[in-house]
């Protein structure tokens, strides 16, 4: 279809656009989306409120930051040449690694162009004459397009702890996920870290050695599982390259995208030494297979589960020399593989280090900051760098940040208050022509594998409107309904939806989000694309197109 720069209003009047789409966000999503996009022949544009493309790899700069899916099984799968063009030196590689190869698809595919870096959206609205979104950026300046994508991230917004004071502090604070591009010097440092998610965990284990003293901020303890990284060598890569092809069908047939997927045994289906061994030996080798490649039952039958529990603990209570430590280390509020498990390499003995302590916070909260460190229930102590690795306001926490209207004005935010309500967790009703990349509701798992099949959804269904010329694509208000529920369904059973953290909805730091949501699609990626594709196949019938 020829590429025309007037769009037809339903009143027939052409309206002028200045671009077909306009993305927010040059993440992984983003840049994808920008390149199947301009390969329609479209005119897009995309908003990126950091100076660089890679999103996660570009803000994550923190000493440690490094991938728990396998490098080869993350990277994108959609160009040969650059999978014949790229080795991942590491099988689990470092942020920098990671961002270069993001900075390698942006120059071979020539994205930069069409990105607008330092650009923050601040408001996207909709207007029913022109059926077009109003963009406008935190300077003031404002862009309209038929079509709006999401590409914000799921983990992309930080969020700082409810601490009085933090501002009063006279040293070095940083934020994980807004760490200085320059290097940090710990050399005789006394270091605080609050916060032992996925993050903490990696920055911790990573400057315990540098560090004059770190002192660990302990609130809620979670389940780790050793990483096991190593280098890749020639003959290993040549492996690797030659067997892409395959990688890339198995992790479209997994649960979630990653390489592994479940034993198909039941927990007690075997012997207790059988079950022992096997433990052992996903606890021996490479990345996520204790918890994506454990027996079928772990993460829905509290039984089974607290097997798998009892035997890491067991495992920390033999690499952490002081039991008292050790008792501090193990979860005890929620069961292994329940929150997202964090890949750690010697994580634990970091604590049989003389200049390490564990501070647990429940027992002693922090009460502020203070201009020399932190004041808890029980002492003052002094730091000259404090981490916060508290993580992000998940999966809405970037939608929140923009105002976000639909026809008549509504709310994304008001509509969405007591939980996202979606349509595959790409379409919202009262949303007309605004597709969301790595929202809610969608399939996340070994993320750039959803990220891959979600643009080239959404491209189909903007060259279907296209070649039909229609300007308006909506949810039906019975379709997000219907949607929604079915996801709310599939959550149901899941240990995991009986925990509080981020892929609950719940973050004490932020205001309003106190209450358990079904933020996330929690059934198998093969059934979500399933329906997505069904969708697809019957000419998007169950949409409002117009
Ligand atoms: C430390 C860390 C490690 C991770 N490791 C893994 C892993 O091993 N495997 C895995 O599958 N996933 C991992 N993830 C998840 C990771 O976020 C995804 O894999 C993937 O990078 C998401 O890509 P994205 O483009 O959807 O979002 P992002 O990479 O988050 O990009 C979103 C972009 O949107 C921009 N943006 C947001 N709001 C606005 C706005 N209003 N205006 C303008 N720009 C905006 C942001 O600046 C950002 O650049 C990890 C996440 C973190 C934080």
């Amino acid at each position: 279809m020829a590429v025309s720069r007037e769009m037809k209003a339903p009143n027939g009047a052409a309206a002028a656009l200045d671009y077909d789409a306009i993305i927010i966000g040059a993440g992984m999503s983003g840049m994808y989306q920008l390149l199947r996009l301009r390969d329609q022949g479209m005119r897009v544009r995309v908003f990126e409120a950091g100076t660089g493309v890679g999103g996660t790899w570009y803000w994550n700069r923190y000493p440690g930051a490094r991938f728990d899916s396998e490098s080869y099984s993350y990277g994108y799968s959609f160009s040969r040449e650059l999978l014949e063009e790229w080795d991942w030196s590491e099988h689990f590689a470092g942020q920098p690694e990671t961002l270069r190869y993001l900075n390698l698809v942006a120059d071979k595919f020539d994205l930069r162009r069409d990105i607008q870096f330092e650009s923050r959206v601040t408001a996207a609205i909709y207007d029913e004459e022109t059926r077009s979104w109003s963009v406008t950026l935190q300077d003031a300046s404002c862009f309209r397009a038929r079509f709006l994508i999401t590409a914000i991230g799921p983990l992309s917004t930080p969020t700082m702890p409810r601490i009085a004071d933090v501002d009063q502090f006279k040293g070095q604070s940083f934020h994980t996920a807004r760490w200085p591009h320059e290097p940090v010097d710990f050399a005789g440092k006394r270091v605080a870290v609050i916060g032992t998610g996925a993050t903490g965990v990696q920055t911790i284990q990573t400057i315990a050695g540098s560090v004059g003293h770190l002192t660990v901020f302990q609130r809620t303890p979670n389940w780790c599982a050793p990483l096991h990284n190593g280098k890749i060598d020639a003959e290993t890569q040549k492996k690797i390259r030659d067997g892409y092809p395959e990688m890339f069908k198995r992790c479209l047939e997994t649960f979630a995208c990653f390489i592994h997927s479940p034993d198909p045994r039941g927990t007690f289906e075997v012997s207790d030494e059988e079950r022992e061994a096997f433990f052992e030996k996903l606890y021996a080798e490479r990345g996520f297979g204790i918890w994506q490649g454990n027996f079928r039952d772990i993460l829905i039958d509290r039984k089974a589960n607290a097997v798998i529990s009892d035997f890491v603990a067991r495992k920390i209570r033999q690499r952490v020399k002081d039991p008292k430590v050790a008792d501090k280390l193990i979860p005890k509020n929620h069961g292994f593989g329940t929150r997202r498990l964090p890949l750690e390499t010697f994580y634990y003995e970091v604590y049989n280090r003389d200049n390490v302590e564990l501070v647990d916070i429940t027992e002693t909260p922090i009460e502020r900051i203070t201009p020399k460190g932190i004041k808890t229930s029980d002492r003052e102590y002094e730091f000259d760098i404090i981490i916060y690795a508290t993580g992000f306001d998940a999966i809405t926490g970037s939608f929140d940040r923009i105002d976000l209207r639909g026809a008549g004005g509504a709310r994304l935010k008001d509509k969405w208050k007591r939980g996202p309500q979606t349509f595959l967790g790409v379409l919202v009703d009262g949303f007309p022509n605004m597709m969301m990349l790595m929202g809610p509701h969608t399939a996340l798992g070994n993320i750039p594998r959803s990220i891959e099949y979600n643009v080239d959804w959404v491209t189909g269904l903007i060259r279907y409107a296209r070649d039909n010329d229609l300007t308006r694509v909506e949810a039906t208000a019975s379709g997000v309904t219907a949607w929604t529920d079915h996801v709310k369904a599939l959550g149901v059973g899941l240990l995991s939806n009986e925990v509080n953290s981020w892929m609950t909805g719940i973050n004490s730091n932020v205001e309003g989000k106190q209450t358990r949501i079904v933020a996330r699609y929690s059934g198998s990626a093969p059934a979500y694309r399933a329906r997505c594709d069904e969708v697809a196949a019957k000419g998007y019938d169950e949409l409002a197109l117009g």
